[in-house]
């Protein structure tokens, strides 16, 4: 069944999501990886998206729900996807209940990474993601493993938008648009929230025992 990650940037989403796939048979939707995809292929898209991005604005619900159907509906991806990003408010949200009930999926489980501004700034400023395997990882906690990172280190970014100005924005956001998510779902029976300030391997316990369930 489905699962969705919700939870403002830098909660962990993409962490724990990558948890889950190599654990367990899902594939990871991630709304951002979607998006930032189409800006390095350099489509008509893609142009329209790296306008907005930097800025940490939301992209528009028309080109998101456009490209993220393509994906849900792939036979392959039936029933066992991780949605990472999204729904990011009330309208992707209903549009989701639509494509997956013309679908005949369902939404499994919701599980809420709770985190405060604080927290948030530091993961978000120190994170680096390899453009190869796509791991995430952070200077200020996980120096060792940036220092040997199989892949090397020419792989290893910053995102344009992990910056102090965009985090506001983001942050913002978030709460104004998908914190609303919560009283969407939080209603279902399939609905968890996890402290997300633990240690990463503290929260994949208590997400793998949600899903063990
Ligand atoms: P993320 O990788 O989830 O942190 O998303 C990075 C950026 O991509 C966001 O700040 C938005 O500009 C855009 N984005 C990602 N997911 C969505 C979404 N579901 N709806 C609108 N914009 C999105």
């Amino acid at each position: 069944m489905n699962l969705i990650l919700l939870g403002p940037p830098g909660a962990g989403k993409g962490t724990q999501a990558q948890f889950i796939v190599k654990k367990y048979n899902y594939f990871q939707l991630s709304s951002g990886d979607l998006l930032r995809d189409e800006i390095k292929k350099n489509t008509t898209l893609g142009k329209r998206i790296v306008k907005i991005m930097p800025q940490g604005e939301l992209i528009t619900d028309e080109i998101v729900n456009l490209l993220l159907k393509k994906v849900i509906t792939k036979p392959e991806n039936k029933n066992r996807i991780i949605f990472d990003g999204y729904p990011r408010n009330i309208f992707q949200a209903e549009n989701l209940d639509q494509v997956l009930k013309e679908d005949n999926q369902v939404i499994g489980t919701v599980i809420f990474l709770n985190v405060s501004r604080e927290i948030i700034k530091k993961r978000i400023i120190g994170r680096i993601t390899c453009e190869k395997c796509n791991v995430i990882l952070n200077e200020f906690f996980n120096q060792d493993e940036i220092d040997l990172h199989q892949c090397g280190k020419k792989y290893l970014k910053k995102r344009d938008d992990d910056n102090q100005q965009t985090i506001i924005t983001r942050y913002n956001t978030y709460m104004e648009k998908t914190k609303p998510l919560l009283d969407f779902y939080s209603s279902k029976e399939s609905f968890y929230e996890i402290d997300a300030s633990l240690k990463i391997e503290v929260i994949t316990g208590k997400i793998d025992k949600i899903l063990n369930v």
